[in-house]
């Protein structure tokens, strides 16, 4: 059932014209398509397929055509254009484009790409600066734009151009998070690396304390008997060697 309605939704996505604007009142061509699909919307709110496009979906669905609904604007085929004396390379328009077709950089002037804008809207809003602007396409260009299979391609290609933007801002998100990992464990490594240097100089320092021990010799041992002072040259010879094999490298004989 849930596969059938996604099956259809799809067949609706390809009718719909993938400008991904919002005016339907979903936030993209394809939640429409769902919506439509589910039974949940009418046929009739996407202005930019025009009426057309309401007869192609009646088409596909089996049902009649009905005029747009009411609270539908119409506008005429528009593109973008930017006032570049005035843009202040802020890119809010660039990131606000859902199919990338404003090229700059930040602190650097835009430029609409007019091939590639969809006439959508999207960017005007968050332009804290007002220098973006909506033109109308000429009639000539209107016409052509009518003609159905064109208006398809062009679908086809805003469809692609907006998943290749999807696909780009994960791939963005991705590396930013293996980025940070990188520098966290950087950041973790170099906390531990201390650690390491001072583990080495307590043991340096008590190997120079066991070499100093091992370089004392014993004191005021003439008044001392014959026996204690073997017993005491005995006990050295037992340090001295105890001290040998303590060596780094010298491996200990088998008992
Ligand atoms: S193009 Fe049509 S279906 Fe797509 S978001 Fe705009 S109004 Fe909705
Ligand atoms: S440039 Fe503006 S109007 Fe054109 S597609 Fe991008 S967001 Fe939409
Ligand atoms: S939002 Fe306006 S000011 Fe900012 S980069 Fe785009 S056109 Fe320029």
């Amino acid at each position: 059932m849930l596969s059938a309605m996604l099956a259809m939704a799809a067949r609706i996505d390809a009718i719909l014209p993938q400008t991904q604007c919002g005016k339907c009142g979903y936030s993209g061509c394809m939640p429409y398509a769902e919506a439509i699909a589910s039974g949940e919307a009418d046929i009739n709110k996407c202005p930019p397929g025009g009426e057309e496009g309401i007869r192609e979906l009646a088409a596909l669905l089996g049902v009649e055509f009905k005029p747009f609904d009411e609270g539908v604007v119409l506008q005429p085929p528009s593109v973008a254009f930017i006032d570049e004396n005035l843009c202040i390379g802020c890119t809010l328009c660039l990131q606000a484009c859902p199919v990338d077709a404003i090229s700059g950089a930040s602190k650097q002037m835009h430029t609409i790409i007019a091939p590639l804008c969809t006439g959508c809207e999207l960017c005007i809003a968050p332009c804290p600066v007002d220098c973006i602007s909506m033109l109308p396409l000429p009639p000539t260009a209107r016409s052509e734009q009518s003609a159905r299979d064109k208006k398809h391609a062009a679908a086809k290609a805003t469809r692609e151009r907006y998943q290749f933007r999807l696909e780009r801002i994960e791939r963005d998100k991705r590396d930013k998070a293996e980025k940070l990992a990188k520098k966290e464990q950087a950041a973790t490594q170099s906390a531990a690396a201390p650690n390491t240097d001072a583990q080495s100089l307590i043991q340096a320092a008590l190997e120079r304390a066991k070499a100093q021990a091992a370089a004392v010799k014993p004191q005021n041992i003439e008044r001392l008997t014959p026996a204690q002072q073997a017993q005491i040259a005995e006990i050295e010879a037992r340090r001295a060697k105890a001290h040998e094999l303590t060596r780094p490298g010298v491996t200990p004989p088998e008992e």
